[in-house]
């Protein structure tokens, strides 16, 4: 139904190399744009530039060609793409729905503190809509999306109506539905508040860059890690905000290394290897729970791809 319609892509930071875990979400967006004849894209995602390492883009693009994941346009990078990022800010600006703030980190700890709520370590503390109402003669510094007075479309039939794709929500809470782990909610304003769009080092914030990129580039699928699973209620509100299609969303098992953490760059994760690309990508196969390929070292990376193509279209059912 949908040949030819569907775009996904693939959507690393260059904060260093693949590893057995980017490289789940690398073969999953792959493997799901093939099973469905569509169009593969990579787009570089280094808008968080303190972050990224130089070199890495083109390194992870190596990594990439080396395991057969080709993309069907030149990637993409998101530094060059800050125009669109401004136009949509100013487009909720105009609408009403971002407002300035001037909110330091400890302003926001300090709010809480009085607010007598207990501060879990490291837990993200949602923002306590201090500049909600204004700056009060203060000097804003970053960007936020109202999600407290911001109201959704409350769609009965699917958004995008060619993919099926929808949400809804009931009592402040924002219901989807993912590909692979079922139904989903998430109450934004508790669980995150009115979070940032632009932030105050002037860097544009991802939930903002990925959302208008997305819809720029036509994606119809969206296909990546379980971790970033919890950001699709905010990016929903942000594409209903700017009038953006749904995309239909799928969220891959994270890879967890030998001390059960998932892998990831910060606690030590190896890049691939790429003296034997066919053993990496037999791992992330493992991972998206697919069949072993028979006699794995006598045949080539393309064989192995087109059979995973096809054991993927009998677990996830091909274009539903
Ligand atoms: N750039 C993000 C990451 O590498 C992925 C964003 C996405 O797929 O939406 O974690």
């Amino acid at each position: 139904r949908y040949e030819g319609r569907y775009v996904g892509r693939f959507a690393p930071s260059p904060t260093g190399p693949l590893h057995a875990g980017s490289l789940v979400a690398a073969l999953a967006s792959w493997l799901d744009a093939r099973a469905h004849n569509g169009r593969w894209l990579v787009r570089i995602e280094d808008v968080d530039q303190p972050r990224c390492v130089p070199g890495a883009d083109a390194f992870i693009l190596q990594q990439l060609a080396a395991c057969g994941l080709h993309p069907d346009a030149q990637p993409q990078w998101q530094s060059a793409r800050s125009g669109l990022y401004q136009h949509a800010l100013d487009q909720l600006m105009a609408q009403g729905d971002a407002y300035p703030c001037a909110c330091s980190r400890k302003d926001i700890e300090d709010a809480h503190a009085a607010q007598g709520h207990a501060r879990e370590r490291h837990a993200a503390l949602p923002y306590p809509g201090t500049c909600r109402q204004g700056l009060q003669g203060r000097t804003g510094r970053s960007w936020r999306f109202n999600v407290t007075d911001f109201k959704p479309k409350q769609p009965s039939a699917p958004v995008n109506h060619a993919l099926n794709a929808t949400y809804s929500v009931a009592d402040g809470v924002l219901h989807w539905r993912d590909r692979r782990l079922g139904h989903q909610q998430q109450q934004v304003a508790t669980a995150v508040g009115d979070f940032v769009l632009r932030r105050a080092d002037g860097l544009w914030a991802y939930q903002l860059a990925v959302v208008v990129d997305d819809a720029d580039q036509g994606i119809t699928d969206v296909v990546r890690g379980e971790d970033l699973a919890d950001n699709t209620p905010r990016q929903i509100l942000l594409q209903q905000a700017l009038g953006l299609p749904m995309p239909r969303y799928l969220h891959t098992p994270l890879v967890c290394g030998d001390n059960g953490e998932k892998l990831s760059k910060q606690n030590g994760a190896q890049p691939l290897d790429l003296r034997d690309p066919l053993q990496a990508l037999s791992q992330a196969a493992l991972a998206l729970g697919l069949p072993a390929v028979a006699h794995l070292h006598h045949i080539c990376i393309a064989d192995a791809l087109a059979q995973w193509v096809a054991a993927w279209r009998r677990n996830y059912n091909g274009p539903p």
